[in-house]
């Protein structure tokens, strides 16, 4: 049984290029260093800069804020890539931080904002994180107690949140925190930098996987955060969260294919070297058909993933495809938790030991049904989104008119109770004027030029003032004193 990558449908001569030039930055940087960077559950700091560098820190970010371009299928190539070849889930994860912590400041940040906090990380090697979670709660974001009060120029911030990737190193933290009622209406996001006074980093968490990525509890006592580092309108972070959470479900779900697919090739190569009863492990049936199950598994979680990417980089698509990649998380965790398991079980007693990749494997695949939205998590956003989906085919069925086709905008993220309540015009809202920022990012359904990496012309960056202007005009015109749109909130705030 020989096998070799397929890639994703969508993937083009770009991808190639992007794919050769991760490959060969993992296997120079990474690769030598992988089994001692996870068992010291550190991998130097240097690192970062080493891959703004190379070219690949700013995969999937425009040019016009420091990133090599391309989109979120770019984005798996490459990361798919860097783990075949660097073989390290934990430095993978935590060099890529920044992909769930720029990409609202990309979207919805102020020029000033991606010039001192976006530019940096893609250029420079600045680390960034993403704190959403808290002690107190992690899946029910609209439920986040962090708080922050205005004093003037500053916000005061008071709070604690827990699971932070590269939360021990970051120089600077994008923070949700409430500063409006309770609810999803209440919520902001805060860029809190490394130093400020009040903020401390908590202790490194120990974890089942990821051991190269540090993970870390942040510790906020009157933080004091100038009202210049808030990204967007006040009060009105929550759907900039849940479409990234849309955006980091599609990596996290490519993170899975790679990693399955790294331990298929571990299982295929171990099987044909062991030799048990005079023959090697593949000559047996059993053995061969594991594999073949294997293989099935990886292939249709990288078709429903890849899927789910195409459909997200269309028009109106990432609306439109909040349930599939829901699925196709889903999807894909089931799948790679299986691949492990069975990699580990090909591997027989090697495959407990600590020196054995797929041991490490096995135990970073259990991260996945958990972060960025957990497997029952997913599933409420699945039956929400089918369910309205199918309400809406019904509709248009008996003449409802246009728009049958749009997706649903329920459950968009964590939070089911909340995003179910999220109304489909402000998703719509949100992720039409995302897009006319200077630039994509991650998820931005638009295709970018990766022209850094092809040489061809960069794409022309179009203004995103006017994006800024529409979602605060549109805000201030329709919302309660918690900025959520008057008829349209079911939050308890509603007034
Ligand atoms: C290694 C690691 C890295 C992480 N990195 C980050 C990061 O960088 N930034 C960040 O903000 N967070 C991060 N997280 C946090 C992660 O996103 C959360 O752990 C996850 O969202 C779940 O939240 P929770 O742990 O509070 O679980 P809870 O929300 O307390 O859920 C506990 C259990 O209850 C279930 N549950 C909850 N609500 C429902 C419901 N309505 N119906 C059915 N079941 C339900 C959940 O599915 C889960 O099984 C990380 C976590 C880990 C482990």
């Amino acid at each position: 049984m020989t096998h070799a990558i397929v890639p994703y449908l969508f993937e083009t001569e770009e991808h190639a290029a992007i794919r050769a030039r991760a490959r060969r930055f993992a296997q120079t940087h990474i690769a030598p260093h992988s089994a001692a960077w996870e068992e010291d559950e550190e991998f130097p700091i240097e690192l970062y800069r080493t891959a703004c560098a190379a070219g690949v820190a700013g995969l999937g970010y425009p040019e016009a804020v420091g990133g090599q371009g391309g989109d979120l299928g770019h984005i798996l190539a490459g990361s798919e890539e860097m783990l075949l070849a660097g073989r390290s889930v934990g430095t993978l994860v935590g060099l890529g931080s920044h992909g769930i912590a720029l990409p609202p400041i990309v979207r919805f940040g102020t020029p000033e904002q991606q010039r001192a906090f976006v530019r940096p990380c893609l250029e420079e090697g600045k680390i960034s994180a993403l704190a959403i979670t808290e002690p107190g709660g992690g899946s029910d974001v609209a439920s986040l107690a962090t708080k922050a009060v205005r004093d003037g120029d500053h916000y005061v911030v008071t709070g604690a949140k827990t699971f932070i990737t590269s939360g021990t190193r970051a120089h600077f933290v994008t923070t949700a925190v409430r500063t409006g009622g309770p609810g999803h209406g209440g919520v902001s996001l805060l860029v809190i930098e490394a130093g400020t006074p009040g903020f401390t980093v908590g202790k490194k968490l120990k974890k089942t996987g990821w051991w190269a990525s540090d993970t870390a509890e942040l510790h906020f006592d009157g933080c004091r955060v100038p009202v210049a580092n808030r990204i967007g309108p006040e009060n009105g972070a929550f759907p900039m969260i849940m479409m990234n959470f849309a955006n980091e479900r599609l990596m996290l779900a490519g993170q899975c294919v790679a990693i399955a697919e790294l331990a298929y090739r571990e299982a295929i190569a171990y099987a044909r070297e062991r030799h048990a009863f005079g023959k090697a492990l593949t000559g047996f049936q059993v053995t061969r058909h594991k594999l073949a199950d294997m293989a099935t598994r990886i292939a249709a979680a990288r078709a429903l993933t890849g899927e789910c990417v195409q459909r997200v980089l269309r028009p109106g698509g990432e609306l439109a495809a909040t349930g599939l990649a829901a699925m196709a998380k889903n999807t894909a965790t089931d799948m790679c938790s299986y691949v492990c398991d069975q990699a580990v079980q090909l591997h027989g007693g090697y495959g407990y030991m600590r020196e054995t990749l797929v041991e490490r494997l096995y135990r970073d695949a259990r991260l996945y049904p958990i972060g960025g939205g957990t497997r029952e998590i997913m599933n409420e956003v699945i039956a929400k989104t089918e369910g309205t989906s199918r309400e809406r085919r019904a509709r248009g069925a008996a003449g409802a008119g246009p728009g049958v086709q749009a997706s649903s905008p329920g459950g968009g993220g964590r939070n089911l109770r909340s995003a179910a309540t999220w109304s489909t015009d402000r998703w719509r809202t949100l992720a039409v004027t995302s897009r006319r920022r200077p630039a994509s990012h991650h998820g931005g359904g638009r295709s970018l030029t990766a022209s850094r990496v092809t040489g061809r012309p960069p794409t022309p960056a179009r203004s995103g003032v006017r994006a800024r202007e529409v979602l605060a005009a549109r805000m201030r015109a329709a919302s309660c004193s918690s900025g959520v749109v008057r008829d349209r909130c079911a939050s308890p705030c509603r007034d």
